[in-house]
């Protein structure tokens, strides 16, 4: 018998458990992407592009596929998408699990300003002049705008379009990363950057930013992760990949 599984994505986890699960005969995995990334890196398995509308949607999605295990592998600050699928399994008895990578701990020597949102980050840049790297997706840096006395270094997947409304010289990078800590002390020295604006996004990939903003001595304010539905969880691809049949079992047998 073969399971259907829908795993919501647009994280390196994400392809990585799509991959791993699709090679089981068992199992029929569909990977879905929210549709942001204009040229999204090739996932290698069946995928489905763009929103369902809302958790309502997405239940629908869940009943007419007929789909038996629901897995929430979205990024830690995409909180709408976590939010509505919790409530769509909720709604259709369709099990969830979630991917949940773990955030990144400060240690010795990061000078971290912790803030809840974007608009607060803005904020605790403060008056006077500074050079800040933002390390933000495109939709985000908007935010910004507010404060154009500063300098921006700003590096996202995507082109910022349109650029951001300040006067001073913004400079945009294209990159993607996994990036090296080198490369990323190399960048900060570069551009003269007094500050680096992140989410807590935890994993290797970007890690790099954080190590080199330690090294030089720079503040890094940390916007902090959202708050996200309570639902079964695993760390890594792995221990998620081991849970998979655990949660295929009929309710009865899983305790439910
Ligand atoms: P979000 O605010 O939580 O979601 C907004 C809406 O986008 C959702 O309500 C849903 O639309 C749609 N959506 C999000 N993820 C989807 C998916 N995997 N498949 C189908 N529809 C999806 O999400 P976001 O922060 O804009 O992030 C969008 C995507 O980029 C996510 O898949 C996330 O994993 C990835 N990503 C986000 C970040 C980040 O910092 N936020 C960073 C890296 C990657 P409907 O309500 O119409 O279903």
């Amino acid at each position: 018998m073969t399971h259907r599984i829908l795993i919501l994505g647009g994280t390196t986890e994400a392809r990585q458990l799509a991959g791993k699960l699709s090679a089981r005969t068992d199992l029929a995995v569909t990977l879905s992407l929210a549709g942001r990334t204009e040229n999204p890196v090739a996932q290698g398995v069946p995928t489905r592009v763009g929103g369902f509308g809302g958790g309502d949607g997405l239940a629908t999605f869940l009943r007419e596929a007929r789909i038996d295990l629901l897995i929430d592998a979205t990024h830690p600050y995409a909180a709408q998408i976590s939010a509505n699928a919790a409530e769509a399994a909720h709604e259709t008895g369709v099990p969830i699990v979630a991917l949940r990578r773990p955030g990144w701990l400060q240690t010795v020597g990061d000078r971290w300003t912790l803030v809840e949102t974007v608009t607060d980050a803005v904020q605790v840049l403060g008056i006077a002049p500074r050079r800040a790297f933002l390390a933000l997706g495109r939709q985000e840096v908007a935010a910004f705008e507010v404060a154009p006395q500063h300098h921006y270094l700003i590096r996202s997947v995507d082109p910022v379009d349109p650029k951001l409304a300040v006067p001073n010289a913004t400079t945009y990078l294209l990159a993607r990363g996994p990036f090296r800590e080198a490369d990323e002390r190399a960048l900060l020295e570069s551009h003269g950057i007094d500050v680096v604006v992140s989410k807590n996004s935890g994993g290797e990939a970007t890690y790099a930013k954080i190590a080199a903003a330690r090294a030089l001595g720079i503040e890094v304010v940390m916007i902090r992760r959202p708050v996200l539905p309570n639902v079964a969880s695993a760390e890594t691809v792995e221990s998620l990949a081991a849970m998979v049949d655990h949660f295929l079992k009929p309710a009865a047998e899983r305790g439910v």
